[in-house]
């Protein structure tokens, strides 16, 4: 495939648009370079931000670019990208596993969705929290974790960082307990990490509140944005971030067709911290991470470790199923957490339920910092108990129209047992800690019509 058959901003991008502190706006992804396009909305970055119509076939949709390899103009050309210079001049494409056009696409669509100044996509939602992590530790560091993560990111904890030498912290996501665990050690904290909303608990911590922690002891703000819905639902730079983390599996993808996760970040953080010395050390050329993407530093070492160094590298397959997901994304999640807070309701009203929890539920502990934290809804995961273990397993075997698999942000409700499934790995009083108890039923809320939902629990429900 000839490098003219992208579109000149598409080929400047393709490199390294994540890189380059000098990013195309949003209105230059949109085609329209006149003026007052730059403020553009959320439903409609999802389906233009980040691409212009090839030029030369005319092609709408995202091409797929199903290559490992692209030819270099001359030698003059090739030495330069192998230097790492970010060209704008000509296309920057160097070698599948750190740049491919329609990953880039991707990348650049849910950087404009989360008002980010820098990203990459890998593999899987685990490569970017195993690519964030060793970006910001060494040997020594400390990293302050919630203890309603996913489980795959304790196991990165503790498969990884531990025997490496990490001290890892894990606190309840409370701007007291992290402002507590960042007292404790003021000079070797390299991180925060906590999710939008905790999985199954539905809790949601006061992102602006911490962030203003973190912001005072200098330490970066990583928010695992998964149920936040690409931005949709929160964005987390607005509250502070400094960081964001995506499994694309989940509501970006939004059908259950791939595996693919994301890293942004906002552009603040200072890099040249002394916590931070990988980020100032210079490479073979005396260039650092710092002076060659002052805005995205940490983009470009996420990128280093994670797709140049350790191959964790998004297919175009799976980034055009992302992209395809993303044009519909404010659609899908509007209506699930509408369908959501109406099942969650119904939940409250039915005898054999005990307890539901759901953020958008005046009772949930989180409701009063969910308003203020989250937009267009609460979240299209609920949870509900019953009476007993045997019975949350009943209800499994009985659904027949909600899926029983481990998942979320499908476009069909799932429904799980998260006791024996997808937490079975913790120990109980960590599987207590994250709000799991054995009588609690995981439900992600598809786009069936509720009726239908209802009709379906109430059958497993009873009987
Ligand atoms: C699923 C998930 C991940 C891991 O993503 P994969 O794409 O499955 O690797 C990380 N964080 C959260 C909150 C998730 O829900």
């Amino acid at each position: 495939m000839s490098a003219e058959t992208a579109s000149t901003k598409a080929e400047r991008g393709a490199a390294s648009a994540a890189l380059t502190p000098d990013l195309p706006t949003a209105s230059e992804t949109v085609g329209g370079e006149e003026e007052g396009t730059a403020e553009l909305h959320f439903d409609t970055l999802s389906v233009h931000a980040g691409q212009l119509p090839d030029p030369v076939t005319g092609a709408r949709a995202v091409p797929i670019y199903a290559t490992s390899s692209y030819t270099f103009r001359s030698a003059e050309h090739a030495a330069r990208l192998f230097a790492g210079e970010a060209l704008s001049d000509a296309h920057g494409n160097q070698y599948g596993r750190m740049h491919n056009p329609t990953v880039d696409v991707f990348v650049r669509r849910l950087m404009a969705l989360e008002g980010a100044a820098g990203g990459l996509a890998l593999a899987s939602g685990q490569a970017a929290t195993t690519a964030t992590m060793l970006a910001l530790a060494r040997p020594g560091a400390h990293l302050v974790v919630s203890n309603e993560c996913f489980g795959g990111t304790f196991s990165v904890v503790r498969k990884l960082l531990e025997p490496w030498g990490v001290r890892v912290s894990t606190v309840a996501p409370t701007p007291e307990a992290v402002g507590e665990a960042l007292a404790q050690h003021p000079e070797s904290t390299v991180g925060v990490w906590v999710e939008t909303i905790a999985n199954p608990s539905g809790s949601v911590p006061d992102l602006a509140a911490i962030a203003e922690r973190c912001r005072a002891a200098r330490v970066p703000f990583v928010v695992d944005n998964t149920w936040g819905c690409g931005g949709y639902l929160c964005r987390p730079f607005d509250k502070g971030a400094d960081i964001v983390v995506h499994s694309a599996t989940k509501w970006i993808g939004g059908h259950g067709t791939f595996v693919g996760g994301a890293v942004l970040e906002a552009g603040r953080f200072d890099w040249t911290d002394p916590k931070f010395p990988a980020f100032t050390q210079p490479d073979g050329r005396g260039r650092t991470y710092v002076s060659r993407a002052p805005k995205a530093a940490f983009t470009l070492r996420a990128y280093d470790l994670g797709l140049f160094t350790m191959g964790m590298t998004l297919s175009p397959y799976a980034a055009s199923l992302a992209l395809q997901g993303l044009e519909t994304l404010p659609l899908r999640v509007e209506r699930a957490c509408a369908t959501a807070l109406k099942l969650a309701r119904w939940l409250e009203r039915q005898g054999a339920v005990t307890r539901v929890l759901y953020p958008g539920l005046e009772s949930h502990p989180s409701h009063a910092v969910a308003a203020r934290t989250l937009r267009h809804g609460f979240g299209a995961v609920l949870s509900f108990e019953l009476a007993s273990e045997a019975q949350a397993r009943r209800f499994l075997d009985r659904v027949r129209l909600a899926s029983h698999l481990a998942n979320i942000g499908d476009a069909k409700t799932v429904v799980i047992h998260p006791w024996t499934t997808t937490h079975a790995s913790l120990p109980e009083s960590a599987r207590r800690a994250a709000g799991v108890t054995p009588e609690l039923v995981r439900v992600s809320v598809g786009l069936e019509a509720p009726a239908d939902l209802e009709a379906d629990f109430l059958r497993a429900l009873s009987g």
